[in-house]
């Protein structure tokens, strides 16, 4: 089994490749974010030790990174004891569980070995567009934490929009994937349902996030908000 550990303090990362070393585990270290994001995305690590607060790039960027990136790789994040950030940020970023500092050596193991027995699940982090959400898990979307009630059409055509944001997206990309391949569906159907997405994610609030790129198809910004 192979691990990457990314913590800045040396002292603590050594102890942790020592001690892992030992009971039979391969480690690699990786001493600020970036390294640890590029590592973590190029090597096949069985399991990542994350700390949070990283120069460079912070463990909450990394873990939302690679989800984003369909990298489920198993995340056990470490933090800090003064309560900065809470356990449900941690979470609610991908990782798959989480200590926090100082912790003890044999808990950090176990948990370790329960996260290995899992393995990685096939579970979508939740996706974001400025303050739009989309919870891939539970179906639920949110504009400014409102609850936003879509049809099952609607939300397809929202997630396929938010997982390319910023890129532009043509019509027949969107019959291929969001309606079903094949139906003799008239391609003026998706200029409807993108007037339905527009009233209930963008009109109420005052936002322009979702363009239509004349002759070209459409885009959903990833800032979520241009007006
Ligand atoms: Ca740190």
């Amino acid at each position: 089994m192979r691990l990457l550990v990314v913590e800045d303090e040396l002292r603590l990362a050594r102890a942790l490749q020592r001690g892992l070393t030992a009971e039979g585990y391969v480690v690699d270290l990786a001493a600020d974010g970036p390294t640890g994001l590029e590592t973590a995305r190029h090597g096949e690590y069985d399991a990542v030790v994350l700390d949070i607060m990283l120069p460079g790039l912070s463990g909450y960027r990394i873990v939302q990174a690679l989800r984003e990136e369909g990298n489920w790789v198993p995340v056990l994040m470490l933090s800090a004891k003064d309560g900065e950030y809470d356990q449900a940020d941690g979470l609610d970023a991908g990782a798959d569980d989480y200590l926090t500092k100082p912790f003890s050596f044999v808990v950090l193991v176990a948990r370790l070995r329960a996260l290995l027995r899992r393995g990685a699940p096939e579970r979508p982090a939740v996706l974001t567009a400025g303050s739009l959400r989309l919870d891939p898990a539970t179906h639920r979307v949110t504009r400014e934490g409102a609850e936003i009630s879509l049809t099952a059409r609607e939300y397809a055509l929202l997630e396929y929009l938010m997982r390319r944001c910023d890129e532009v997206v043509t019509k027949t990309e969107l019959l291929d994937h969001v309606w079903d391949v094949g139906a003799d569906t008239d391609p003026n159907v998706v200029e409807v349902y993108v007037g339905y997405l527009r009233r209930k994610i963008d009109q109420p609030y005052g936002h322009k996030s979702l363009q239509t790129v004349r002759g070209a198809g459409y885009r959903l910004t990833c800032a979520g908000s241009t007006t």
